[in-house]
């Protein structure tokens, strides 16, 4: 290979390849480096059965009826690797990211949710003032990848993010209110049989108990819940 041919060889890949989600180094394919592969911290010893944390960590009792049948993730928040790919997915809509958070929660999906016959999947939706200024939407994103490697038919979800509050500032009773307010269901908004309901992270679960609620009222027979992580939840 001649010299002048190698080097923008070199120069092709290094403007065009992927970096590592979590520290930059170049991975030419992939969301991460094998370093900080290695790092990430799956969701998979003492989980609650029912909201899917860490056990120390469940929100089930504080939530009450919570509306979901139960709620996975693969991975644990806490983690500056999952921190990092949550950022990426969330602000740039970061495909390779996508991806390799779908991978992670399909396998999940098929360990956890096997025998149920799923007949939508659908997300978590973002307001549209968001969507626009964006140009994406996250939830969106994953529900999509998410139908395309398992086959369950995408729906667009039937409700409607309307308050912009920021939930991460508040306290779980406001978080708890503001959840309630900030979700409604679109005019005409139907859905039924077993929905699979998507987000990137549940925290307090009060996000997902208003979205299930209101895919219920739309005609859900059984709502089931994924994000691509977990946190804290309540303090
Ligand atoms: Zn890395
Ligand atoms: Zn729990």
């Amino acid at each position: 290979m001649n010299t002048k041919n190698s080097v923008s060889k070199i120069i092709f890949r290094t403007l065009f390849a992927n970096k590592c989600a979590s520290c930059r180094e170049i991975t030419y394919d992939g969301a991460l480096c094998k370093s900080c592969e290695k790092e990430i911290k799956l969701n998979e010893e003492n989980v609650c059965k029912i909201c899917g944390k860490p056990i120390e960590r469940c929100v089930c009792k504080i939530l009450g009826s919570r509306y979901y049948v139960k709620s996975i993730s693969p991975l644990v928040f806490e983690n500056k690797v999952t921190s990092a790919l949550i950022y990426k997915l969330k602000s740039r809509g970061n495909k390779e990211v996508c991806n390799y958070l779908c991978a992670l929660m399909y396998r999940k999906i098929n360990s956890e949710y096997k025998n149920i016959s799923f007949d939508f999947v659908t997300e978590v939706p973002s307001t549209s003032k968001k969507k626009r200024r964006k140009g994406f939407d996250h939830a969106y994103l994953l529900a999509k990848e998410l139908s395309r490697l398992s086959g369950i038919k995408y729906k667009r979800s039937p409700i409607k993010r309307v308050n912009m509050g920021q939930q991460k500032t508040m306290d779980k009773k406001k978080r708890n209110d503001n959840a309630n307010k900030s979700y409604i269901l679109k005019r005409g908004g139907s859905i039924y049989g077993n929905v699979l309901l998507v987000d990137d992270v549940m925290t307090t679960g009060s996000t997902l108990k208003s979205c299930a609620r209101l895919l219920k009222k739309a005609g859900a027979k059984k709502v089931y819940c994924i994000t691509a992580s977990t946190s804290k939840g309540y303090k």
